[in-house]
């Protein structure tokens, strides 16, 4: 079944309805919005000459024309690959020309920057021009024909290290991952709506299958991205509203002067994934906003479709287990296995600490003409996601560190996560990432880089008895870096792989 039913069907049922928004007005119905996909997938194949399987390139920041150009590619059987907005000139070369996608649309943003590209035989349209519009008028296409195994979304991985990596991600591992949606994260009724504050490019373009297919409305920010603000005053606005949201997200949004006083009764649920979220923070999230809060742990090689914490155990207090529940990332969603083993693949008992494998419809065919990479991830017929945790006796799944941030101190692991937890339950503590640094006896130390909130300076005495109060002795910092900010990448995440970098340089000078 190609992905585009999904939408054919929404606009039978719910036609009507608002289908995609930007901020507080409503631009196409689900009606509308179809007639545009069927008439722009038709032009794809018949102006520009692309063929099912060919890719088509989406270097767009968050707009309304996101909607459409995805499932018109999806309607004509081509591949999509959507290209994050912030990246940088040489990472867009690397995409397209690996890709070998002929078409790309472009915002108006980045149609400069890409023309000055050397990208052979690539042609842009910019998605804003009477050009693009014109496109619309065409004659409509009918869905294509396609395979359910064949490549819906080319997904490229954030990569903090070598070149991005082209996950194949199917019509059918979409599809399962929407499935998986309705029972293991939320329910959607027609006529509710998400926000895209995240970029569309990645999670949260995943979370507009599951949308599109209840019938529920796409919103585009008006800024095009995550002003905090504008989340609050879009939840004035809109009802039934879902978000996307990396954690750090979550706690920008949070601590917005007006978070705690506007209304956000529109706001329904935060789906928050991507990165870890310290129970602290979660804790406190939901004391301003309420129980609106659900996990998802994905990865682009199996899109936010590894293992959920719905939002009644996040509300589930007088659970024995809640603490531990809240710090987990929940249990695998319906439609996965998912086992921890060891360094020889073979699951590990109840508790012990080894990689996360998963397997099931999500996951994705291979990565893109990368044969030897697929073979070392998908062995066995496991997706082998780099990420540690530990499975409890109920099946809930903690993650620990990705294997490259542990620490190793005198032969001793030491997961930065347990202690990040431990720093943030001090009140002046905005943000902490534990790193290992080189130390010539030990192997590593533990080095805490700690924001500070705004107008408090937390004392090095303070953190360090809150560690001794709360873990291992040896497991708590050697020294502490009081910084302004942490670096970050362009989904929100924490670059530790810069911080060490720091270290690392400053003991070598
Ligand atoms: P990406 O493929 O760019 O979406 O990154 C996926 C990675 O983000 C995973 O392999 C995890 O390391 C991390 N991640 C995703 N979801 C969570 C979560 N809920 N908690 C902690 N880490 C997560």
């Amino acid at each position: 079944m190609n992905l585009a039913t999904l939408l054919r069907r929404s606009a039978l049922a719910s036609g009507s309805l608002g289908a995609v928004a930007l901020g507080d007005r409503t631009l196409h119905t689900f009606a509308q919005l179809e007639r545009r996909v069927a008439a722009l997938a038709g032009q794809l194949t018949r102006r520009f000459g692309l063929v099912p399987g060919d890719c088509i390139a989406l270097a767009m920041r968050n707009c309304p024309q996101y909607v459409e150009a995805m499932f018109a590619a999806w309607h004509a059987g081509l591949t999509a690959v959507p290209i994050n907005a912030k990246l940088h000139p040489r990472e867009f070369e690397y995409i397209l020309s690996h890709s070998g996608a002929k078409l790309c649309l472009v915002t108006p943003d980045l149609a400069e920057p890409l023309s000055a590209l050397a990208v052979a035989g690539l042609r842009l349209i910019d998605v804003e021009s009477a050009e693009y519009e014109a496109l619309m008028a065409g004659d409509a296409a009918p869905i294509a024909e396609i395979d359910a195994n064949d490549v819906a979304w080319l997904f490229f991985t954030s990569g903090t290290t070598g070149q991005p990596k082209g996950a194949m991600i199917t019509h059918r591992n979409l599809l399962i991952m929407t499935a998986s949606y309705f029972p293991d994260v939320d329910t959607i009724a027609a006529g509710d709506c998400i926000l895209h504050a995240a970029p569309i490019s990645h999670g949260s373009g995943q979370y507009m299958l599951p949308q599109i297919a209840a019938a529920a409305m796409q919103v585009i920010p008006a800024s095009g991205g995550f002003d905090p603000g504008e989340v609050l005053d879009l939840a004035g606005v809109h009802t039934g509203m879902t978000m996307f949201a990396a954690p750090t997200m979550v706690k920008r949004l949070i601590e917005h002067p007006r978070a705690a006083t506007a209304d956000t009764r529109g706001l329904k649920t935060i789906v928050y994934g991507g990165g870890p979220m310290y129970v602290a923070d979660c804790k406190r999230a939901m004391a301003v906003l309420g129980p609106k809060f659900a996990q998802i742990y994905g990865q682009g090689e199996s899109p936010m479709t590894i293992t959920a914490l719905s939002k009644a155990r996040h509300v589930d207090v007088h659970h024995p287990d809640y603490e531990a529940r809240l710090a987990s990332v929940g249990m695998p969603h319906t439609v996965v296995e998912v086992r921890v083993v060891d360094a020889d693949d073979r699951t590990l008992p109840f508790g012990e600490i080894g990689e996360v494998l998963v397997r099931g419809d999500t996951v994705m065919r291979g990565y893109w003409r990368n044969p030897d990479a697929t073979a070392t991830t998908l062995r066995g017929g496991w997706l082998h996601t780099g990420d540690v945790g530990a499975m409890n006796a109920d099946g809930f799944l903690t993650l620990k560190d990705r294997s490259k941030d542990l620490v190793i101190s005198g032969g001793s692991n030491i997961y930065p996560r347990e202690v990040e937890e431990v720093l943030l339950l001090h009140p002046g503590v905005a943000e902490v990432a534990v790193v290992g640094a080189p130390h010539p006896e030990w192997g590593e130390e533990v080095v805490a880089f700690v924001v500070a909130r705004a107008g408090e300076s937390p004392a090095v005495e303070a953190l360090d008895q809150l560690c001794l109060d709360h873990i291992a002795r040896f497991k708590r910092p050697k020294r502490y870096r009081f910084v302004a900010a942490l670096p970050k990448n362009n989904y929100g995440k924490v670059l530790k792989t810069a911080l060490r970098a720091d270290l690392a340089a400053e003991a070598g000078s």
